[in-house]
C-alpha cells in the first residue's frame, strides 16, 4: 500500500457539517476511520475528525478501483477522499448523527497514513483499564466525550479572558522558575546549573507577584496560569493544575465577590445557559460550620444541623450529659420522612459518623405513637417535645444525634446530611448552588510544628476589629478571606491582603518568623510593600475543578488533556525519568539513591 500525498486536495468540508442541503455537491473530505462495514459490493465506513462523524460508501459497480483500495482499509487509518454528497436510503438515516441524512460516495481515495492496531478500540464499547488510555491518550482524546470536554474549557477559559478583559484586567505572566512562595504545600524545585547548589521553585500560586504587580501600579491583573504543589495526590489531586489568578488594587472583599459572581453569572449562562441567581449567598466560617457542619457546605439541599446542648444537658443519657459535662456538644440533623429508613440502613450510617472521628450517633424516628428510639426513656416528654420544635420535625420524619467535641460533632453531621440527601435524592442533576464562606481564621496552631501557621496564607489581612487580638489571642482573630463552594467543592479563595509594611512584619512575628528568615525568604516583599503598595485583594480560582463541575464530570483528569496518573507520573512520556551522568554533574548533583 502506498501512502499518498495530500497533493493539491483541498478540504471542502470537515466530517460534521454536511446536510440534507448539500446533496449533488463534490465535496473532500479527510480523517479517521472510524469504523468499516463490508458487505461486499459496498463498504461503509464513518470517517471521523474533530467535528464529527460522515458516513461514506464504496460501490464495486460505479468505483472499482476505489472499492478495491477501501478493501484495505482499517480503523484509524487516516484518508482524504473525494465524492458526491447523496442523500441516504430511506429508512437508513441516522437520526443521532447531524450528518445521519446523508452520504457521499467516493469517487477517488487517497491513504494519507496506516495506522497500527489501536491498543483499544477508539470507538469502543468495551473500555480499556485508566493506566492503558492513559499512556494513550493521544488515542482516546480521539473520543468525542473527551474532545468535548476540552472544547468547553477552552470556550470557558476565551470567555472568562473576554470578560476580564472587559473589566479592565490586564493578563500578566509572571515566572515559573521562581523562588518558593508558602501556600502551605511542598515546592516542586529546579536545580539551578548556572547557580550551582541553588535551586528555583515551581510556583504554588503567583502570589507574591500578583501583589508586586499592585505595588507597580498595574491595579488589575488576571492569569489563568499552571501551578505545581508537591502533595499527596489524594482522590482528584493533580500535581500542576490551572488556577484562574486576580488581584485587585484599591479592592476590599466585596469588589472582589462582585466582579467574580458576574464573572460566574455570565460564563454560566453563556456557556451552560443556565441563570445564576446573584448576590451569592455568604456565610460566616462560624455560621457555616455550625449549620452545615463544613468549610464547603453543599447549600442545593437545606438538612441543617441544630444545637440541642442547651436542652439535652440535663437528660438521664449518659452519652450526652458525659459529653456535655466534659465541655462537648450534642447536635442533630431532621431527616424528612427519614423514618422509612430501615434498621439495617440506618446503620450503615455509623461508618459515616466514625470515619468523622466522632463515637456514634444515636437516632431517633418520630412515629405515630411517639419516639422509637434508645434514647426515648432517657428523655422527658417536654424535652422531647422542645427537640422537635427546635428541628421543625413531625411525625415520619427521623433525627439523627451525634454527641462529641464540636469538630467532630459538625464534621460527622456534616457528612452525614450529604450522605443522607444522596440516598434520599435531594441533589438534583443541572443544579448549581454558589456560596461564599467568609472570615476564616486567620491563623491555626500547627502542633507539629509548635506555632501558629496561616490558615490561608501568611499575606491575608485580618479583620480590622481583631487587629489587637494578633499577639494575645491568634487563634482568635480572623481573616478578611472568602472562599467560593460550588455544590459543596471549594472552587476558589482569596482575601484582601496586608498592605502595610508594620502589619505584615507583625503578622510574621506572629508566625514565629526570626528577623533573618523574615529577610531570606521575604525580605524583597517586605522591601517592595515599603514603596507606596496600595490596598489590594483577590482570589485564584480552580480552573480544572471548575471545568470538571460544569462538563459534569467527577474527576479532574477528565478536563486536562495530558494527566498526571495517582502516582504523579506523565504516563505517556513516562516522566519522572532518569537523566543522565553528565546531567547531574552539571548541576553539581550527586544521586544517594539509583
Ligand atoms: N494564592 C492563593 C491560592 O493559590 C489565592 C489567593 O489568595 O488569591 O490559594
Amino acid at each position: 500500500m502506498s501512502i499518498d500525498t495530500m497533493g493539491d486536495w483541498e478540504r471542502t468540508n470537515d466530517c460534521g457539517s454536511l446536510r440534507k442541503d448539500d446533496i449533488g455537491r463534490e465535496v473532500v473530505l479527510m480523517g479517521w476511520v472510524n469504523r468499516r462495514r463490508d458487505m461486499g459490493r459496498l463498504i461503509f465506513i464513518d470517517l471521523r475528525d474533530r467535528f464529527g462523524l460522515t458516513q461514506i460508501i464504496f460501490d464495486e459497480e460505479t468505483d472499482a478501483a476505489a472499492h478495491k483500495e477501501a478493501a484495505i482499509l482499517r480503523n484509524e487509518w487516516v484518508i482524504a477522499i473525494r465524492g458526491e454528497v447523496g442523500a441516504r436510503l430511506a429508512g437508513q438515516e441516522n437520526p443521532e448523527l447531524p450528518t445521519g441524512d446523508i452520504e457521499v460516495k467516493v469517487k477517488e481515495l487517497k491513504v494519507l497514513n496506516e495506522s497500527a492496531i489501536p491498543p483499544f478500540q477508539v470507538d469502543g464499547k468495551i473500555d480499556a483499564s485508566e493506566n492503558l488510555r492513559l499512556k494513550y491518550r493521544y488515542l482516546e482524546l480521539r473520543r468525542p466525550a473527551l474532545l468535548k470536554n476540552l472544547v468547553m474549557r477552552h470556550r470557558i477559559a476565551l470567555h472568562i479572558r473576554n470578560f476580564l478583559n472587559g473589566k479592565g484586567f490586564l493578563e500578566v505572566e509572571t515566572p515559573v522558575l521562581t523562588k518558593s512562595t508558602p501556600e502551605g504545600a511542598r515546592d516542586y524545585l529546579v536545580p539551578s546549573r548556572v547557580n550551582k547548589g541553588l535551586f528555583y521553585a515551581l510556583p504554588q500560586s503567583p502570589q507574591l507577584f500578583k501583589q508586586l504587580l499592585m505595588m507597580a501600579g498595574f491595579e488589575r491583573y488576571f492569569q489563568i496560569v499552571r501551578c505545581f504543589r508537591d502533595e499527596d495526590l489524594r482522590a482528584d489531586r493533580q500535581p500542576e493544575f490551572t488556577q484562574v489568578d486576580l488581584e485587585m488594587s484599591f479592592a476590599d472583599e466585596r469588589r472582589v465577590m462582585d466582579v467574580i459572581e458576574e464573572m460566574m453569572a455570565d460564563l454560566f449562562s453563556a456557556v451552560l445557559g443556565l441563570q445564576v441567581p446573584r448576590p451569592f449567598p455568604v456565610l460566616d466560617y462560624t455560621e457555616a460550620m455550625n449549620s452545615y457542619g463544613s468549610d464547603k457546605p453543599d447549600i442545593r439541599f437545606t438538612m441543617e444541623l441544630a444545637d440541642l446542648t442547651d436542652l439535652l444537658v440535663s437528660s438521664s443519657f449518659k452519652v450526652f450529659n458525659s459529653t456535655i459535662g466534659e465541655g462537648g456538644l450534642v447536635k442533630a440533623v431532621k431527616v424528612e420522612k427519614g423514618a422509612s429508613f430501615s434498621r439495617k440502613e440506618l446503620d450503615s450510617l455509623d461508618s459515616t459518623v466514625t470515619d468523622s472521628g466522632a463515637r456514634g450517633l444515636v437516632w431517633a424516628k418520630i412515629g405515630s405513637e411517639g419516639w422509637q428510639s434508645t434514647v426515648a426513656k432517657h428523655l422527658t416528654p417536654e424535652t422531647r417535645h422542645a427537640v422537635e420544635e427546635r428541628l421543625g420535625a413531625e411525625e415520619g420524619d427521623l433525627i439523627i444525634f451525634v454527641a462529641d467535641r464540636a469538630q467532630q460533632v459538625n464534621e460527622a453531621l456534616g457528612n452525614l446530611r450529604i450522605e443522607m440527601a444522596k440516598r434520599l435524592g435531594l441533589i438534583k442533576q443541572g443544579q448549581y448552588s454558589f456560596v461564599w464562606v467568609t472570615r476564616f481564621p486567620l491563623l491555626e496552631y500547627n502542633d507539629e510544628e509548635e506555632r501558629f501557621v496561616a490558615v490561608h496564607h501568611p499575606f491575608t489581612a485580618p479583620a480590622e476589629e481583631d487587629v489587637p487580638l494578633l499577639e494575645k489571642q491568634p487563634e482568635e482573630v480572623r481573616a478578611r478571606s472568602y472562599d467560593l463552594v460550588l455544590n459543596g467543592t471549594e472552587i476558589g479563595g482569596g482575601s484582601v491582603r496586608v498592605h502595610t509594611l508594620e502589619l505584615q512584619n507583625l503578622i510574621f512575628r506572629v508566625l514565629g518568623l526570626r528577623e533573618e528568615e523574615m529577610e531570606e525568604k521575604f525580605g524583597f516583599f517586605l522591601k517592595a510593600l515599603g514603596y507606596g503598595a496600595p490596598p489590594h485583594a483577590g482570589i485564584a480560582l480552580g480552573f480544572d475543578r471548575l471545568v470538571a463541575i460544569m462538563v459534569g464530570t467527577d474527576s479532574i483528569r477528565d478536563v486536562i488533556a495530558f494527566p498526571k496518573t495517582q502516582r504523579a507520573t506523565c504516563a505517556v512520556t513516562d516522566a519522572p525519568s532518569k537523566v543522565y551522568k553528565k546531567q547531574l554533574d552539571e548541576l553539581g548533583l550527586t544521586l544517594i539513591t539509583p
